[in-house]
């Protein structure tokens, strides 16, 4: 196997196993996502419950200021009824009026804090029906994750296996070449050489498509036992084999 063909099994392997890699990832990381919508659906339950208490509190405690209010209007009413004095009678009458109009205003903030009781009522249950579908999300992410594991984690030990051995065939300065490219073009080491024109001599890099000097083309075809890159992304050129046959059949 020659230098170029080592590099090219250590690329499909690499390859493979990034994929399933990010096959995991993927699926632990919308696990997450979902995870985490649904912590903050329920904080804003948490928080609408305890604004819908505070506020039946509330309405109750202002019935219960009217209730009492009613009360004594109707004990002043009586009172009304047994005074002998119309200087008293009239001193009555004005505190009667004063607790009607009051009694009045604690009405309305108590008929205002019963329909925001209704209201936070109704929120509540929409957001306890978005919780409900949210938890359904989260199962459905956690078996996607579980049953990527089950797929994935044998394949994945095999392949990281399979990679090692490619990887040892590779001799330590070509292999070191090739880890630091897969790092930073994220697996993408390798770049095919694409046919532009044949009969014009023009070849591309399938990696960043910039166009490649004639001689790196004659390099792979001529010394498969050299590391061509390309000048542009300085990524290994590799060559499919059906295009070096037509090549070199060509010559
Ligand atoms: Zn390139």
């Amino acid at each position: 196997m020659s230098l170029q063909e080592q590099l090219h099994e250590l690329f499909l392997l690499d390859q493979q196993l990034r994929g399933l890699r990010n096959r995991l990832d993927a699926g632990q990381s919308r696990q997450r996502a979902q995870q985490n919508k649904l912590v903050q659906l329920q904080q804003q339950q948490q928080e609408l419950s305890h604004q819908l208490r505070q506020t039946q509190v509330n309405a109750q405690t202002l019935e219960k200021q009217s209730g009492e209010m009613e009360a004594r209007i109707n004990e002043l009413r009586g009172r009304m009824n047994n005074v002998t004095s119309n200087k008293e009678y009239s001193a009555l009458l004005v505190e009667v009026n004063t607790l009607k109009v009051d009694k009045s205003k604690i009405e309305d903030q108590a008929l205002e804090q019963m329909n925001e009781v209704d209201t936070l009522k109704q929120r509540v249950t929409d957001i306890e029906q978005k919780i409900d579908d949210q938890k359904k999300l989260v199962s459905g992410a956690d078996n996607e994750v579980d049953s990527a594991r089950a797929e994935v984690g044998d394949r994945l030990d095999e392949v990281a296996s399979k990679r090692q051995a490619a990887a040892e065939k590779v001799p330590a300065d070509a292999r070191a070449v090739f880890e630091r490219l897969a790092d930073s073009y994220e697996g993408e080491a390798l770049a095919e050489v694409e046919e532009a024109n044949r009969r014009r001599m023009e070849y591309n890099c399938g990696g960043c498509y910039m166009s490649l000097p004639i001689e790196r083309v004659n390099g792979i075809m001529m010394r498969t036992n050299e590391l061509v890159t390309c000048p542009n992304c300085n990524r290994i050129l590799y060559m499919k084999p059906e295009l070096k046959s037509a090549l070199s059949g060509a010559k």
